[in-house]
């Protein structure tokens, strides 16, 4: 290397920044690494080229900022070739959710069932009648295939399935109330989560919001004074993930079913959006009760909406079942073709419903299946990952039902617990770990519980926790 002779210093010398970007090697230098051979095989060479190109780009960016980066050759190349494996691996990836949060939103909800799962894969993966009327061998409708079993379990006269819950709300209130208004208690124009705000997808709609009572008690007659030419529906919406405890009151649906029956102005809708989409009593597993679709059309709501993939235990979607005319003007509604569900997600909801028309969903369905599972049966798996990673303890807690269902309802659980100064780097690590494994963060301990890891991810969970426990020694 050349260097500068002294007195030229103040004009001439390259900085110490510049100086190192020079020695930054060219792109040939680095494809002719070893590392980089295999990848010259798998991959065309321009996009070998590109890899290189992007990470020599990113070190000479950290260069001028002053950092300290790694210039080698060799080690160029090894960034390149991670770069390009890790083209190759979908972003979508399988987790172990050790979390103890039964439907996790971020997690993906409910892991659907065996049944679920092998009629999706076979529906994506085939042709399948979705709008093919065998007998006829003519066109057919993709709502078939779901009505006769929403019909049999919820009493409703017909019933729809759209991509989610907040589209049969949107497509409810577009098709039957835009231009006209919306009675919704002051207590139930909420946030349901993600930026869903009931007062922005009425307006957003076309329908017009009036509120009534206050926002911890509204009463019939609340509903009854509001009524007017211009209403074209009262909307409940079910406090899904908040609780407004104390000094409460809301009318029941029967008792608003009177309010629209005496009401002077003919056709107003009874709406009713009831979040979870519970078929069964959540009494039986010592939680609170959730509202079932089942409860609302007996009381004689018009529409009753809910989510496919809380506590039904299915893929995403969202149901509208109810009167059948109410039913019928969104099957006519251009909408319905934008919001339809998807043939995969159609034939996992139909295999979800099987296990309930079957009677057998808290032994099938992943999610019942977790959330009836006794204490004393998680105390052993707890402990046999204790004992299998020789550390850490086993501690009863509680796991959440989560994801917009039965708020601060809880069910006793055992945890397996490591006291650290640094849970939060142990959850990273076990996030680091192929799958990626979620985990509790609690004060000073790192909390992993048994109730959502699914049968067979037990050994995964163990050969992780050695691993980490191993690499804090
Ligand atoms: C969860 C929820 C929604 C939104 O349902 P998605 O299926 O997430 O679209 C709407 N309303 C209520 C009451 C809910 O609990």
């Amino acid at each position: 290397m050349m260097t500068m002779p002294d007195r030229n210093i103040e004009q001439h010398e390259p900085s110490d920044v510049q100086r190192r970007l020079r020695t930054l090697p060219s792109v040939d230098r680095v494809l002719s690494e070893p590392a980089l051979a295999t990848a010259l095989d798998q991959w065309p060479r321009p996009q070998v080229v590109e890899a290189v190109r992007s990470e020599l780009d990113i070190a000479r960016a950290q260069l001028s900022n002053g950092a300290d980066t790694a210039l080698a050759p060799a080690d160029i190349a090894e960034l390149a070739e991670q770069a390009l494996n890790d083209q190759l691996r979908p972003s979508l990836r399988h987790v172990i959710n050790a979390s103890g949060v039964v439907i996790h939103t971020n997690l993906g909800r409910a892991p659907v069932s065996a049944a679920a799962a092998a009629a999706m894969s076979q529906a994506a993966a085939g042709y399948s009648n979705l709008e093919f009327n065998l007998e006829a061998g003519t066109r057919g409708s993709r709502a078939n295939h779901l009505e006769s079993a929403l019909q049999a379990l919820t009493g409703a006269e017909a019933g729809i399935a759209v991509n989610n819950n907040a589209a049969a709300l949107y497509f409810a209130m577009a098709a039957h109330c835009a231009g006209r208004e919306v009675i919704v208690s002051r207590g139930q124009a909420v946030e349901i989560g993600g930026g869903f705000r009931i007062p922005d997808v009425l307006l957003d709609a076309g329908a017009t919001l009036v509120e009534v009572g206050t926002t911890n008690r509204t009463r019939a007659p609340d509903y009854a004074n509001a009524i007017t030419e211009d209403t074209a529906a009262i909307l409940r919406v079910h406090s899904s993930n908040f609780r407004i405890v104390g000094f409460t009151e809301e009318p029941t649906m029967a008792e608003l079913r009177a309010v629209v029956d005496q009401a002077d102005v003919p056709g107003v809708l009874l709406i009713d959006d009831v979040g979870s989409g519970c078929l069964l009593d959540t009494r039986d597993f010592d939680l609170a009760y959730e509202p079932r679709p089942q409860d609302s059309i007996n009381a004689g709501a018009d529409l009753v909406l809910f989510s496919g993939d809380k506590l039904l235990g299915g893929p995403q979607a969202g149901l509208i079942i109810g009167k059948q005319a109410a039913v019928d003007t969104l099957r006519s509604h251009p909408l319905m073709r934008v919001l339809r569900l998807d043939k995969a997600a159609i034939a996992g909801l139909a295999a979800t419903l099987q296990h309930y028309l079957a009677g057998d969903a808290v032994q099938t369905v992943p999610i019942w299946q977790m959330i009836a599972t006794d204490p004393e049966q998680l105390r052993e798996r707890a402990e046999h990952w204790r004992a299998q990673v020789g550390a850490g303890e086993v501690q009863p807690a509680r796991s959440a039902i989560g994801g917009g269902s039965l708020p601060a309802e809880t069910r006793p659980t055992f945890v397996w617990t490591l006291e650290s100064e640094h849970p939060n780097d142990l959850a990273r690590q076990l996030r680091a770990h192929d799958p990626p494994i979620i985990a509790r963060v609690e004060h000073d301990h790192l909390i992993l519980d048994p109730r959502t890891v699914l049968p067979g991810e037990d050994a995964t969970i163990v050969n992780a926790l050695q691993q980490l426990i191993g690499g804090t020694e």
